[in-house]
């Protein structure tokens, strides 16, 4: 379970936050102003993905190390072609004499993507974030993390330079009935998360789980049961849910192919739609999206929903009208 949301209003810096309930754990897509979530929202963030390194996709790049610094956290972050270096400029931008006596262990895992393969980088603050000799290189097939709750996927769009489009995808949804819990007498608590994970690792069901719960302070009575007992009785098994990143791409045969097959049947689509359609030349020079097109790829792709931003500031005051068209194009 998770939600997601933009992380500014649609004329602000593109980014959105992929927030897990129930586990202290979040992703963000682009890494613009930051200023809007505030620490305690950051320290959740295990993995940013990165479409390009226009300025009001990376800038936030600084103030992330800022609240991370000093802290215990490795995170993992994905970029196109180049982004070794933009991330080492940045990191050399700065005096880090003091860092080697730092307790924690503050470390950034960068991820290459080339349309051919993945190159990871590691750099730790301790060592003054000079970079770790690399693993080798990876093929890219399309998927960028495979975890145990969810996934992710890019592909490259034309935005006159490689940008990355984003996939993130649910596993399958564990929904327990909270009723049934109650009816069998057995508590709530954060063993449920235990449970969750173990299902959809696909643990044998004679796994035995532990069920307790904290009472004042004090881990209280605890008890045993099979994971396949509680799976067939208090858990209901869904299928998961996905959401598409669009962002600055040029309306393209090629784009328009590559978008419609990532954004299939997606919970939410968040697309840009920087133009109004009767600026359609000016949005094809500058390599976006006009509402009209993010419309009618979200419909081609079949997506429940969608959700729009990085509107020009020559909008600004009449936001409502890129809604309007791309709500018709898509609702048509
Ligand atoms: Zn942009």
């Amino acid at each position: 379970m998770f939600s997601a949301h933009l992380i500014n209003d649609p004329f602000g810096d593109p980014g959105v936050y992929i927030e897990f309930k129930y586990r202290r754990s979040a992703l963000l897509f682009d890494l613009g102003d930051l200023h809007s979530l505030n620490p305690r929202k950051l320290l959740k963030i295990s993995h940013i993905f990165v479409s390009h390194t226009h300025m009001d996709h990376f800038i936030g790049f600084d103030y992330l190390l800022r609240v991370c610094l000093g802290r215990d956290r490795h995170i993992f972050l994905y970029g196109p072609p180049g982004f070794h270096e933009q991330v080492e400029n940045k990191l050399r931008a700065y005096t880090w004499n003091l860092v080697e006596n730092y307790q924690n262990d503050f470390a950034l895992h960068i991820t290459e993507v080339h349309p051919d393969c993945k190159r990871v980088r590691l750099y730790r603050c301790r060592t003054a974030f000079q970079p770790e000799e690399e693993d080798p290189a990876e093929i890219f097939n399309g998927t960028l993390v495979e975890g145990s709750y969810f996934s992710v996927r890019g592909v490259f769009l034309d935005h006159k330079i490689p940008c990355l489009a984003y996939r993130f995808e649910e596993k399958n949804r564990v929904n327990v009935m909270k009723n049934v819990l109650q009816e069998m007498g057995i508590p709530v608590g954060a063993w449920l998360v235990d449970l969750k994970d173990r299902i959809l690792g696909g643990e044998p069901d004679d796994t035995p789980i532990r069920i307790w719960r904290r009472h004042e302070g004090k881990e209280g009575e605890e008890r045993f049961m099979s994971l396949g007992e509680l799976k067939s009785s208090v858990v209901k098994i869904t299928p998961g849910q996905a959401i598409t990143y669009v962002t600055d791409a040029v309306y393209s045969d090629d784009n328009v192919k590559k978008i419609v097959e990532l954004a299939r049947a997606s919970e939410i689509l968040f697309i840009e739609a920087t133009f109004l359609h009767e600026d359609a030349d000016k949005a094809s020079q500058k390599y976006h999206l006009t509402a009209f097109q993010a419309g009618k790829l979200a419909r081609m792709a079949g997506v429940k929903r969608i959700s729009l931003f990085h509107f020009s500031p020559k909008y600004k005051g009449s936001g409502e009208i890129l809604v309007e068209e791309a709500m018709r194009a898509f609702k048509d």
